[in-house]
C-alpha cells in the first residue's frame, strides 16, 4: 500500500541510532541521509525535502536528553511533528456558507477521479445532514453527463442538467438558480476535464466561478502524479484561485509524495483523501493522522509525548518544592531566566502580562540589560556557591572574587545576593497565597 516504501526506508534511519546516547551533530548525518533518500524516493519535491532535512536536524540536535526515551526514538518523533507541520498542522474541512447555500466548484485533470469525488462528497455532506444538488456542466464528453446522474441515484442526490448545448456557465448559473428555489443547502458543480491544462479550460473555470461565486473552489489531483500534483495545485491556485485540493487514489501503488509536498508547494490545505471507487471512500484529510501512518510508529509518538510531559511536570513540582522550603538558589535563578530566554525575548512576553504593556521599551531594555549582568556575575560563581548562596552572604573575599570574575563591582554582586534572598521570602508568600494560604505578616 502506500507510504509502506517511505514506512520501510525511514525504519533504517531509526536502527542507526538505536545504540547511541543522545542526538548529535555527528550521529544523526547518516539517518538524515537516509531521510532525505526515503522522501526523495516517495516523489517528494527536492526543495521541500531540503526544508525538511534542515529543519529536522536543527530541532534534533536542540532536543537534549528526555529521561527513558532513546534518541532513535526522539528522531521519529522530531521527524512526525514536522511531517506533521508540512501536511499544514490541522485538518482543513469544508467551509459552509453562512448564508444560502453553499456552492463547491470541482476542477481537475481528466481521469484523476473529479467527478467520482462529486458523488462521495455529496455522500459525506449528506451524512452530515445537508441537503445535496449537483450540477453537470461537462458538456464536452457525452458520458459525463450520464456518469454524474448515475451516481446521484447512487448516493440518492438530485443532479441538474440541461444537456449538451448550452454553455457550462449557464449551466452553472440556471442549476444554482434551481438549487436555491429548492432551498437545497450544498451544491456541488462538476466541470470538464482536459487532458492537460490548458487556456480554454481555465477560461471556462474561471467564467463558471464567476456566475456561481463558489464557497469552495477545490481542485482534484491523483495521488499517483507524486510532486506533479502539488504542481498542479500551486498553478490551479495562480490562475483561478482555489480553497483547497481533493487528493484522489491514494488506495493505488502511489508513493504518496503528493500528499507531502501539496500544502508547502501551493499553500492550499488538501481537505480529503480518496481511498476507493467507491462512494463511501473519501475521508478528511488529518495530517497527523497520515504522519503516524506514514511511520507506522504510533505507539512510540504517545510514549515520547507522556515521556516529555512527565519531565515537564516533574521540573514544575521541584520548582514548587524548592519555592516553599526557601531552597532557590543560583541555579534555579539561571534556569529560570533561561526559560525565559527559550520563550522569547523580554519584551515579547511583557505584552502578554497584565498590566504590563504600560511599561516602557526602554524599561523593558534596562530589565533585559540587568538580567545579562546577573547571569555573569552567576556564571563566575562556583558550583557550590549557586547552590548554597549563604557562601557568599557570609564571605566577603568569594564576593570580591565573583566581581572581579565577572567584572562587575562588589557592591552589585552584595546587590545580587540579597536579592536571592528577599526573592526566596516573596515566592514563598506568593506560593503560599496561590495554594490558598494567607500571606505571612498580614493577618491580624
Ligand atoms: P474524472 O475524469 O476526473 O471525472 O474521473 P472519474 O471520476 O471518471 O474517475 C476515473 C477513474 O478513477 C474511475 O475508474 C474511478 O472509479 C477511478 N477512481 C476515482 N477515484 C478513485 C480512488 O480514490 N481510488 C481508486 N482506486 N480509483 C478511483
Amino acid at each position: 500500500a502506500v507510504f509502506d516504501q517511505l514506512t520501510d526506508s525511514l525504519e533504517a534511519a531509526w536502527s542507526k541510532l538505536k545504540k547511541e546516547d543522545v542526538l548529535t551533530k555527528d550521529n544523526i548525518k547518516e539517518p538524515m541521509k537516509d531521510i532525505r533518500r526515503a522522501l526523495l524516493e516517495a516523489d517528494v519535491s527536492l526543495p521541500v525535502v531540503r526544508r525538511f532535512v534542515k529543519s529536522v536536524s536543527e530541532k534534533a540536535i536542540g532536543m537534549g536528553v528526555v529521561r527513558g526515551v532513546r534518541p532513535d526514538q526522539q528522531l521519529v518523533k522530531v521527524v512526525n511533528d514536522e511531517l506533521v507541520g508540512l501536511m499544514g498542522g490541522e485538518m482543513v474541512g469544508i467551509e459552509f456558507a453562512k448564508s444560502g447555500p453553499t456552492v463547491i466548484l470541482m476542477a481537475g485533470l481528466q481521469g484523476v477521479g473529479k467527478t467520482t469525488a462529486c458523488g462521495k462528497l455529496a455522500l459525506f455532506c449528506k451524512k452530515k445532514g445537508k441537503s445535496v444538488m449537483m450540477v453537470a456542466t461537462d458538456v464536452y464528453r457525452p458520458a459525463a453527463i450520464d456518469q454524474l446522474v448515475t451516481l446521484g441515484k447512487q448516493v440518492e442526490v438530485p443532479v441538474f442538467e440541461a444537456g449538451n448545448q448550452l454553455r457550462p456557465a449557464e449551466i452553472a448559473k440556471r442549476g444554482l438558480a434551481e438549487g436555491k428555489k429548492q432551498g437545497i443547502d450544498v451544491i456541488i458543480v462538476d466541470t470538464a476535464g482536459r487532458l492537460q491544462v490548458d487556456r480554454g479550460m481555465m477560461d471556462e473555470l474561471k467564467q463558471i466561478k464567476q456566475v456561481v461565486n463558489p464557497t469552495e473552489v477545490l481542485l482534484v489531483v491523483d495521488a499517483m502524479t507524486g510532486q506533479e500534483a502539488a504542481g498542479l495545485v500551486a498553478s490551479f491556485n495562480l490562475e483561478i484561485g482555489i480553497t483547497g485540493a481533493i487528493l484522489t487514489k491514494l488506495d493505488g501503488d502511489s508513493r504518496g509524495g503528493a500528499a507531502l509536498s501539496v500544502k508547502e508547494v501551493s499553500n492550499k490545505p488538501i481537505k480529503f483523501v480518496g481511498e476507493g471507487e467507491g462512494m463511501t471512500a473519501l475521508e478528511p484529510f488529518y495530517p497527523d493522522r497520515m504522519a503516524s501512518r506514514i511511520l507506522g510508529m504510533g505507539d512510540v509518538l504517545t510514549f515520547v509525548e507522556k515521556a516529555q510531559e512527565v519531565m515537564v511536570k516533574e521540573d514544575a513540582e521541584l520548582m514548587q518544592k524548592r519555592i516553599m522550603e526557601a531552597k532557590f538558589d543560583f541555579n534555579d535563578f539561571l534556569a529560570q531566566t533561561r526559560n525565559l530566554a527559550r520563550m522569547g525575548s523580554m519584551s515579547n512576553i511583557m505584552k502578554f502580562l497584565p498590566g504590563m504593556n504600560k511599561v516602557s521599551p526602554q524599561q523593558i531594555r534596562e530589565a533585559e540589560k540587568s538580567l545579562k549582568i546577573m547571569e555573569s556575575m552567576i556564571n563566575s560563581m562556583t558550583p557550590k556557591e549557586r547552590a548554597d548562596p549563604d557562601l557568599l552572604a557570609k564571605s566577603p573575599s568569594r564576593r570580591r572574587r565573583v566581581a572581579n570574575g565577572s567584572g562587575r563591582s562588589q557592591e552589585q554582586v552584595s546587590a545580587l545576593v540579597a536579592q536571592l534572598f528577599q526573592m526566596r521570602v516573596r515566592m514563598k508568600s506568593l506560593a503560599t497565597m496561590m495554594q490558598g494560604g494567607s500571606i505571612p505578616g498580614m493577618e491580624g
